[in-house]
């Protein structure tokens, strides 16, 4: 019998281990979105849409499905969901992979303010008018719309419920080049970036341009992992190593003979 898998998805990493796992026959995986976008990516494997209604909603899940592994490969700013992961499978015993993505760091040349909320980010802004590029995602807005002395750039994408008073609006979805990030940044006179430190390569080139054009970033800090202290449960970076972790899992069930 395949290990029937729930992923959390929403990342690129999902994404890879859509591709990777669709024609496996070791796993019948399904993939869980929250359904923030209005065009989400397309998955090879069968995809259900929307929240569960908190951990008890996804313990309730695991259990009708019969869930054999719980792969959580969300934004690293899912926090709400890596919580609630940690607590359904208290609640119903499954293995649990988190996949996380190394965050970014800084090197020679940055200037980044680094900062641990939305709120923080707007006031590190600073009191002087600054022409801003935002590009926290679109459920985040709402501290800048308080700090409206600024002229905002906002790229999201799909179009924000409220951004700030005379926001201008970019929508796009990454990954992005840096000669497109650089054309953006130089003709409309960015002066500061503002990002959550998500990592990953498809949205990095933004911080590579504001560095050699000498612009500050202020750096959104990434919330903590679950604590999965008592638990069945690993943290994996990247997609290959959290097919590895199933393929143990594959075989450890396919020794107990389930
Ligand atoms: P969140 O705050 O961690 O989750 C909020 C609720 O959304 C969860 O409690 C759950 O609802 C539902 N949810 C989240 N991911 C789900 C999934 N894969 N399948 C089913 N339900 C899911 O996450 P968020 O609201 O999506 O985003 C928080 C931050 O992450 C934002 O800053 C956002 O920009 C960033 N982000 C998220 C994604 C993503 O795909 N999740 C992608 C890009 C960026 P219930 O409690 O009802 O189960």
């Amino acid at each position: 019998m395949p290990l029937n898998i729930l992923i959390l998805g929403g990342s690129s990493e999902a994404s890879v281990l859509a591709a990777r796992l669709k024609d496996d026959a070791r796993f019948a995986a399904t993939m869980s979105l929250a359904g923030r976008t209005a065009t989400p990516t397309a998955s090879p494997l069968p995809r259900r849409l929307g929240g569960f209604g908190g951990a008890e909603g996804l313990a309730a899940y695991l259990e009708a499905e019969q869930v054999e592994a719980l792969v959580v490969a969300v934004h690293p700013f899912a926090a709400q969901m890596r919580r609630n992961a940690a607590q359904a499978v208290h609640l119903r015993p499954t293995p649990l992979l988190i996949v996380d993505r190394p965050a970014w760091t800084p090197v020679a040349g940055d200037r980044w303010a680094l900062v641990s909320d939305m709120s923080a980010a707007a006031t590190a802004l600073g009191a002087a008018p600054r022409r801003v590029l935002l590009t926290v995602g679109r459920q985040d807005l709402a501290p800048f719309a308080a700090a409206d002395h600024h002229a905002y750039l906002v790229r999201s994408i799909d179009p924000p419920e409220a951004s700030p008073a005379d926001a201008e609006l970019i929508l796009a979805r990454g990954p992005f080049s840096e000669a497109d990030e650089r054309r953006l940044m130089v003709e409309r006179g960015v002066e500061v970036l503002v990002t959550k430190n998500a990592g990953g390569g498809a949205t990095e080139a933004k911080l590579v341009v504001a560095r050699a054009l000498g612009l500050e970033v202020v750096m959104v800090e990434r919330p903590p992992l679950p604590d999965l202290t008592g638990l069945d449960a690993q943290i994996v970076t990247g997609a290959e190593a959290a097919l590895t972790w199933l393929a143990h899992q594959a075989s450890s069930a396919a020794e107990r003979g389930v």
